[in-house]
């Protein structure tokens, strides 16, 4: 009987669920978009129950021509967008409102007071996190104060809060478990001693008995019920969808780096078993803890939008119909005449941190059309991926000679090439760029005894290189540019 690994991969723009052949290659894939809910400026929601109902039709759709048994399934890995977090109903499984996901900026004021009271050291020490409205705890703390229902859950002990692995855990087993990954990104979680945090708790005026049990990333969490696939299979990996990237894209060494191109973009580095304060505004983090090891940290540089500024050139400018036509048009110029885009929608990530950065579009001039500004959005992307790079290279002082890449946008040639040109290194797709599916796969899988890493290793198609191209006079004048335009959004959105 084949052995399949059934990876859920839940991102931020779309379900997916993915079978894993005992090659440790992708067999199939279903996936499907669901709704972006936008109340207000800066306001990023999704309705948890269409993340589960879309999760579970990807899920059931991987088995309806019948050409695969559910029974053939062996174990199943979970990946998931990462901080987006949720409160529900621990006795009906109700949300008791939408999740406030990653992206969402509501809580940049109550970051402000944090760090104006001087805990920004403290936190970031506990946490390896910068304060900022990104990551989970100040979110929960507002669900709790804003949301109908909180009080009379609490009495009884009824009321779950979790990051979006730890809910789709509870509706596929009932159980409420996370891993270090997931939990290092909440800023509850102190990654120095792998436990939840009693005195970022009290902070957050978090209750201990609502957050999930923390357990190994490749721990068994529970078997799904039998309702789902008519067959009860164990979960044997929980990822962070970027740390999972890490893994699946074999970073399993010190010094080992990965960016993937998805909604956001986000590098990591494994640096092993040491944590790495970053003096260059990136955050320390969890890759993964496996059981009975010491956890394995990575150093992370976070971009709030990069796949999501082609998304909106497809859904608010509408001025192209798929994502991938982005590429065709900006083909047809062969450059940006001047134009920058900065995609701050959300404000700055690394190594920016600024909550009250917006979006522009600088040096238009009358020749320029919509390719120009399609192309200008894409280089977007380089362009930030080359402000982390420059991070990462600061902190950990480790020239990387080959960046690996992965995600949705990385199928994008003419981004890869710019990319190899502004970084001025070579960067390396793999033959699948599904490297966040097929992270927590090999997970799950290596815990089963399925594959080794070795054999893993060399499984594996080989990748595809962009060699640097560009003058070096060149390059410096497109980021000086680039720069500038930076520097233009900044501080832009009025603190209340
Ligand atoms: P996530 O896991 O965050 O949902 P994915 O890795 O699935 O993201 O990548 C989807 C993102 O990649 C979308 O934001 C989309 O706009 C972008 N994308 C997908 N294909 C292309 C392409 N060929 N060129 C540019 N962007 C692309």
């Amino acid at each position: 009987m084949a052995n399949y690994i059934l990876s859920i991969d839940q991102g931020t723009s779309s379900s997916r669920a993915v079978l894993v052949n005992s090659r440790g290659t992708i067999e199939k894939i279903s996936q499907s978009e669901f709704t972006q809910h936008f109340p207000s400026p800066g306001l990023v929601e999704h309705d948890a129950n269409e993340i589960w109902s879309s999760q579970l039709k990807v899920i059931r759709g991987l088995f309806e021509d019948n050409t695969i048994e559910p029974e053939n399934v062996s174990g199943i890995g979970i990946t998931n967008q990462r901080e987006t977090c949720l409160l529900w109903n621990k006795k009906t499984g109700a949300p008791l409102g939408r999740a406030i996901v990653w992206q969402d900026r509501r809580t940049a004021n109550a970051c402000d007071q944090l760090n104006a009271s001087g805990k920004f050291d403290w936190i970031k020490e506990k946490t390896g996190l910068v304060v900022d409205a990104y990551f989970s705890a100040t979110k929960i703390a507002w669900m709790l104060k804003n949301y109908e229902g909180v009080e009379e859950l609490l009495k009884t002990n009824d009321l779950c809060a979790g990051t979006i692995d730890s809910w789709l855990i509870y509706k596929l087993t009932g159980n409420h478990y996370t891993d270090p990954s997931n939990a290092s990104r909440t800023m509850l979680f102190n990654i120095n001693s792998n436990t939840w945090d009693t005195e970022l708790l009290d902070l957050f005026e978090i209750p201990r008995s609502i957050l999930p049990e923390v357990i190994p990333s490749n721990s068994n969490f529970g078997k799904i019920k039998s309702e789902i696939l008519g067959v009860e299979i164990p979960i044997y990996g929980v990822l962070g969808d970027q740390q999972a990237a890490l893994f699946g894209q074999m970073c399993h060494e010190p010094g080992m780096a990965k960016n993937t191109y998805g909604t956001g973009c986000f590098m990591l580095m494994n640096t092993g078993s040491k944590k790495v304060n970053s003096k260059a505004g990136l955050l320390s983090t969890i890759a993964w803890q496996l059981e009975g090891m010491n956890p394995v940290y990575a150093l992370e540089g976070s971009v709030f939008i990069a796949g999501a500024a082609i998304q909106w050139l497809r859904d608010g400018l509408k001025i192209i119909d798929e994502t991938p036509d982005s590429e065709y048009y900006a083909l047809k110029v062969e450059d940006t005449k001047g134009v920058y885009v900065v995609p701050a929608f959300t404000g700055l990530g690394a190594p920016y941190w600024d909550m009250y950065a917006r979006g522009g579009i600088f040096g238009l001039t009358r020749d320029v059309d919509k390719s120009h500004i399609i192309r200008a959005t894409l280089e977007s992307l380089a362009y930030q991926t080359y402000d982390v790079l420059n991070c990462m290279l600061e902190d950990s002082s480790v020239p990387i000679r080959v960046l690996k890449v992965d995600g949705g946008a990385a199928n994008n040639n003419l981004l890869m090439q710019f990319q190899a040109d502004m970084l001025n290194t070579i960067i390396e797709r793999p033959a699948n760029t599904e490297s966040t599916a097929l992270g927590v796969a090999y997970l799950a899988g290596i815990r089963l005894g399925i594959w080794t890493k070795e054999t893993l290793q060399s499984n594996i198609n080989p990748a595809e290189c962009f060699y640097p191209e560009m003058d070096k006079a060149k390059r410096s004048t497109l980021l000086r540019g680039w720069a500038k335009a930076v520097s233009r959004c900044k501080d832009w959105e009025d603190k209340d």
